[in-house]
């Protein structure tokens, strides 16, 4: 079976209108919608509790709210520059200093786009002819499928071992000095829960010397880190920062996944690349928001602690009540979701997925829309919720009977 999102199927959609389009004619039939956002319309459709999809149920800090509402009334209501407000951009650059140890001009380094997805998107393109190769981890965040082919990509998918680290032949294979433009790293790891250590990356650092490769790194999950493990953003080893592109975002860090504000570091030959994209598939970023994030960036250091801290209780809070149910799983060492083996319960992800929103009252996402091909074994549950939420769900965990 190919799974939903591999950015690989050949089955096309059919089209809506038989008359307009022959089948295959459009670049969108090759992928479907996402499967994530499909289990939350499950999981409204059955009142279940939402382990799909990667968002909060609680609010976002009160600053924020306040610096939003603030910017509205102060008539930051028209565009804003297209790269992005100029004090977000110098907001971000300090802190790219101080957190990721990276040095980033804002006048031509830095670009503010829709949430992080659309900074992957405009990168892709930016960098990407069709045909390219693009290497990406696998299993991997369900969106870089479709990016690629969007991008006209071809991605050439390696494997994480089991422990999810790195199977360093196998990545070595995927490399072309011909073909491989880009490689796709995110970390800390959706679905994984994988942080990747500065050996590692330098590994990572390496293959994109010896083939001449642009790394795209997507480090959403930055600041939700466990059990003393560190972010190195792959920008910050040696060499790397003129051939990576960073992609960060303020959706997870400050709970606010629908104010849609990211952002993309690079070059300035990159980065003029990226912001034409970008200006033309969105002009900018909601302007108000833009404002509200340069408070959230002068939030304390403790802000950041104790995000990890709260994270961090709530993933054991999921994590037992997984283990209580019977799901063989790891402890993920950064990011919020658990990734849970299906395996010996007999049934395909997608099935199990949807017997357990219909008949427990909880949404996961099935494993399969994390693969190319394989992760029927698999289950995502997410853990950024109150930790009533998770309580709840795991209360209708241990009572798992799908019969
Ligand atoms: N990248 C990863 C790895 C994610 O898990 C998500 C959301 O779940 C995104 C990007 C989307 O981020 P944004 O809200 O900034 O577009």
């Amino acid at each position: 079976m190919k799974p939903a999102n591999s950015g690989t199927s050949t089955l096309p959609t059919p089209p809506a209108h038989p008359g307009l389009f022959s089948a295959n004619t459009s670049r969108a039939d090759h992928f479907t919608e996402s499967v994530i956002r499909e289990m939350t319309r499950l999981s409204l459709k059955f009142n279940a509790i939402n382990l799909a999809q990667g968002f909060p149920d609680f609010p976002c800090p009160a600053e924020l709210k306040t610096a939003a509402c603030e910017a509205v009334h102060g008539d930051f209501n028209q565009y804003a520059i297209t790269w992005g407000a100029r004090e977000l951009r110098e907001a971000l650059a300090q802190k790219v200093k101080r957190y990721n140890r990276m040095i980033f001009n804002p006048e031509s380094e830095i670009t503010v786009a829709c949430g992080s997805t659309e900074a992957m998107m405009a990168s892709m393109l930016a960098v990407i002819q069709p045909g390219d190769e693009v290497v990406v981890p696998e299993p991997f965040y369900e969106n870089y499928g479709p990016d690629a082919q969007i991008s006209g990509a071809v991605p050439r998918f390696v494997p994480l071992a089991d422990d999810f680290s790195i199977d360093e032949e196998a990545w070595k294979s995927g490399f072309t000095k011909k073909k491989t433009r880009a490689i796709i790293l995110n970390t800390p790891n959706n679905p994984t829960g994988k942080v990747f250590s500065k050996k590692e990356l330098t590994f990572i650092a390496d293959l994109c010397t010896d083939y001449n490769v642009i790394a795209i790194t997507d480090e959403i999950y930055e600041h939700i880190l466990y059990d003393g493990n560190e972010h190195v953003s792959l920008g910050s080893i040696d060499g790397m920062q003129e051939r990576t592109i960073t992609i960060g975002s303020f959706s997870k860090t400050y709970s606010v996944t629908g104010w849609r504000v990211g952002y993309a570091l690079a070059s300035a030959g990159i980065t003029e690349r990226i912001r034409k994209i970008h200006d033309f598939l969105t002009v900018g970023a909601p302007a108000p928001l833009q404002q509200a994030c340069v408070t959230a960036l002068m939030l304390p250091e403790a802000y950041y602690q104790n995000l990890a801290k709260e994270y961090d209780r709530k993933r054991m809070i999921l994590f037992e009540g997984l283990r209580q149910a019977g799901f063989s799983c790891l402890l993920p060492q950064g990011a919020y979701y658990i990734f849970t083996d299906i395996s010996e319960y007999g049934m395909k992800d997608t099935e199990f997925a949807h017997l357990l929103v219909e008949k427990t009252g909880v949404a996961a996402v099935p494993g399969s829309s994390f693969y190319h091909t394989g992760g029927q074994t698999k289950l995502r549950f997410t853990f950024s919720k109150k930790d009533e939420t998770l309580y709840e769900a795991c209360r209708r965990l241990e009572n798992l009977n799908l019969a």
